[in-house]
């Protein structure tokens, strides 16, 4: 690995509709993609996504999430993102209970438990979320768990502590002087946690 590299670029896509906000669509990622073979990991905050899968597909995305609240079919919605060969990801709000991915498992590459309301950076991390990510570590020890919300170098160590394995960093990376240092400083907490 290059010196603290980031594995991934996370993409928050927000349709104004299913969170207040609105950021960008798949034009953006397209026009992004020549510029970087790192994964891109996008993360739909948006009330249809059924529609969109194949958009973001083209446009370049790896790893495809979408809302369990969202208006779709997840089974079906999950499908078409695995049958294009692309890693599915399905993310829960901080109000939905955590059983409920339960029947989505055997379709589900990666569960995304967002730590804080989906919408808007730079917002605190929610610590009563941490039982929903060891509650899915102990169930599930080899899926993909990402935590994203108010993620730092303090509450990093208690998301790796809890045991998810992919933590996205926004705000807080952003607000470093060395992107590099922080990334770096980030793996490190999580490794000495698991
Ligand atoms: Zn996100």
């Amino acid at each position: 690995m290059d010196k603290a590299k980031a594995h991934m670029v996370h993409l928050d896509v927000m349709d104004g509709h299913f969170v207040p906000n609105l950021t960008f669509g798949a034009p953006v990622i397209k026009s992004l993609r020549d510029k970087t073979d790192i994964i891109f990991d996008v993360h739909l905050m948006i009330s249809r996504p059924d529609l969109y899968i194949d958009d973001f597909v083209k446009a370049g995305a790896d790893i495809i999430t979408f809302h369990i609240e969202a208006d779709c079919d997840v089974v079906e919605t999950l499908k078409k993102i695995r049958q294009l060969s692309k890693k599915s990801g399905l993310a829960v709000k901080p109000g939905t209970k955590i059983e409920e991915v339960l029947p989505y498992i055997p379709f589900v590459d990666m569960l995304l438990v967002m730590t804080v309301e989906p919408g808007f950076g730079g917002q605190s991390f929610m610590a009563d979320m941490l039982p929903k990510v060891s509650y899915l570590r102990e169930k599930f020890p080899s899926l993909d768990i990402q935590v994203d919300g108010g993620v730092n170098a303090e509450t990093a160590r208690l998301v790796a502590a809890a045991g998810a394995n992919v933590i996205v960093a926004g705000s807080y990376l952003f607000g470093q002087d060395d992107y590099a240092k922080a990334v770096a400083e980030l793996y490190g907490i999580c490794r000495s946690c698991v």
